[in-house]
């Protein structure tokens, strides 16, 4: 066996990026992409990318640089997965949320070379962002080169400066080679997480964890031959869940969409004939309420895959009656998405629904990508026994957890310690082998399956004047699951009189992105302390769990749903 070797002929580093050009070449005529009234075949994506990709390497763009890139789910971001990798730098989709102030603080710390802006984000990205990047006066921090990425559907006309991404794209050369990647553990991608520190973690991907996560979702989710896919997930969530690579190696529709709302959901299901979609389960509750929109049965099957935070069993068991056939994975930014799916059993068909629904509702068996997944005894190495209650840590080893943290080596040491990865989420196994989460280690509140980091939002609160403590944790949210509540105590006596919930909420909006803001503010004497003067969290959930958000629009339809977020907090 000594004498066979590894050569170019049988070697070859994986990289979902092949994807794109068997793409080109398998079905050239296929639509890749719908987007408005815009229209591209596999073919024009695969050019349109090789263009951009020899733009970007003309920008002076060289191996392993970072590109940022903050836009909604456009035909731009979507090629954009692949150009940027082809020109062998590293995409950091920013997610479209966030502030200028954390934008800034991801492109100082990435040290992004060139930052695409859809024309949406003009405002927060480049008067804002790179504003403050350029006013921060750090020696070391200079500021991207910033391209404008206009409407293609429905031209603004916006400009910055000279850079324009359709421009690129014309000025690029088509039969441009990629960069040939040597080493399939070269970054392809740089997601942040914002973790529960308020210090950013950036989590790099190789080719290689990407590629394998790729096939294995496709897999296990059992995407066939031509889905036609639309985009309901950002596709800067983990690069949407690797789906847009996916797409590609499936020679799949991408129906592109702004933003996620019902009619947007429900018109390209009938106008497009959807058969696939991830969401977190928050937009169920979107789906549910929006459901008079569509005046049919859905017109096809439609796969919904959902994730991103706990899905409860009565909402799933609510939009599988309403036709959609959903199935379940867990994951994380740090495992390349999803980590674990809740892989359906056909004996399971004969159970009553919500039965089926309980069963759905776990977080399910590992990806083929993993190696190995199990659940730890709390500051242990002993597995916790499959009896379906002893709780312990999960923890995943294999070839989609993320390379580490960008420039962070103790964050990264600390998260792989013992050989495994650490997901600080607390679960139990059953005795068939599917996991189930209980309840978090940390305290991120999850809100619509974006993460809100407490300890950040109690670190502006502490900035206000009149505060002394301050402690934050989740309550219920009709439509986003959850939400942050704050407790505060403020300094010195009788200072209610003076300042109030709203004054605090204001100091709030001002200070932090609009979905970190707290929904409520309770002042209290003091905060319950443990005799390490650490805040006893749980007491203070216990009291937000009775507090409910009264949404401004169309609160009646959705206080309906509220039970259903009640049950899932009262499980938490
Ligand atoms: P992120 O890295 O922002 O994607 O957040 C990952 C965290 O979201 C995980 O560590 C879990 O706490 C939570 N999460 C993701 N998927 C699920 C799921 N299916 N059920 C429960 N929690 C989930």
């Amino acid at each position: 066996m000594d004498q066979l070797e590894k050569c170019p002929a049988n070697y070859v580093p994986l990289s979902p990026i092949t994807f794109l050009k068997r793409a080109a070449l398998a079905y050239p005529d296929r639509t890749s992409i719908i987007y408005g009234h815009t229209r591209f075949s596999w073919m024009q994506t695969f050019k349109r990318c090789c263009r951009l990709a020899s733009s970007i390497c003309s920008l002076n763009i060289s191996k392993d640089d970072v590109v940022s890139v903050l836009a909604p789910n456009v035909p731009a971001m979507y090629e954009m997965h692949f150009a940027v990798p082809m020109a062998g730098a590293v995409l950091n989709p920013i997610n479209t949320r966030l502030d200028a102030s954390t934008i800034a603080t991801h492109l100082r710390h990435s040290e992004a070379k060139l930052f695409f802006v859809d024309c949406e984000f003009i405002k927060v990205a480049s008067d804002d962002a790179i504003n403050l990047l350029v006013s921060s006066g750090e020696p070391t921090c200079t500021s991207p080169l910033v391209v404008v990425i206009d409407d293609i559907d429905n031209p603004t006309g916006s400009r910055l400066g000279e850079l324009e991404y359709e421009n690129l794209i014309r000025c690029g050369d088509p039969d441009t080679e990629p960069h040939q990647l040597t080493d399939e553990w070269d970054p392809i991608t740089l997601n942040y997480t914002s973790g529960t520190t308020s210090a950013p973690k950036g989590v790099v991907y190789s080719h290689r964890g990407a590629y394998l996560n790729t096939l294995a979702l496709l897999l296990q989710w059992g995407v066939g031959t031509e889905p036609v896919y639309l985009w309901s997930l950002p596709m800067f969530h983990c690069n949407g869940w690797t789906f847009t690579w996916g797409m590609a190696a499936r020679g799949g529709v991408n129906v592109c969409i702004r933003k996620t709302s019902a009619a947007d959901i429900y018109s390209a299901i009938m106008a497009h004939g959807v058969t696939h979609m991830c969401c977190v389960p928050a937009v169920f509750n979107m789906l549910i309420e929006g459901s008079s929109i569509l005046m049919e049965p859905l017109p096809s099957q439609v796969h919904v895959l959902t994730g991103g935070a706990p899905p409860p069993a009565t909402l799933l068991e609510h939009v599988g009656k309403m036709g959609f056939i959903v199935s379940h994975a867990y994951g994380m930014t740090e495992a390349t998405g999803a980590a674990l799916i809740c892989e359906w059993q056909a004996q399971w068909d004969l159970l009553p629904a919500d039965e089926r629904a309980r069963l759905k509702a776990r977080q399910g068996v590992s990806m083929l990508s993993l190696a190995d997944v199990d659940v730890k005894k709390q500051n242990s190495t002993d597995s916790v026994p499959r009896d379906g209650n002893t709780m312990g840590e999960i923890v995943l080893r294999g070839s989609n957890i993320m390379k580490g943290y960008l420039r962070n080596p103790e964050a990264t040491a600390k998260a792989f310690e013992g050989g495994w990865f650490s997901t600080g989420d607390a679960g139990v196994i059953h005795p068939d082998g599917y996991i189930e989460i209980k309840d978090r280690l940390k305290d991120v509140i999850i809100s619509g399956g974006e993460n809100i980091s407490s300890v950040e939002v109690e670190t502006v609160l502490h900035g206000h004047p009149a505060v002394s403590e301050a402690a934050v944790v989740a309550m219920p949210h009709p439509k986003w699951g959850e939400s942050p509540c704050a407790f505060i105590v403020l300094k010195g006596d009788r200072m209610e009189n003076i300042v109030k919930e709203e004054d605090i909420i204001a100091y709030c909006q001002k200070n932090m992105p609009r979905f970190m803001v707290p929904k409520k503010v309770v002042f209290k004497d003091e905060l319950p302390m443990t005799n390490k003067k650490t805040v006893i969290k749980s007491e203070l959930r216990k009291i937000a769990k009775g507090f409910t958000v009264v949404l401004e629009e169309k609160s009646n339809d959705v206080r309906e749903h509220l039970p259903v977020w009640l049950s899932m907090m009262s499980k938490l």
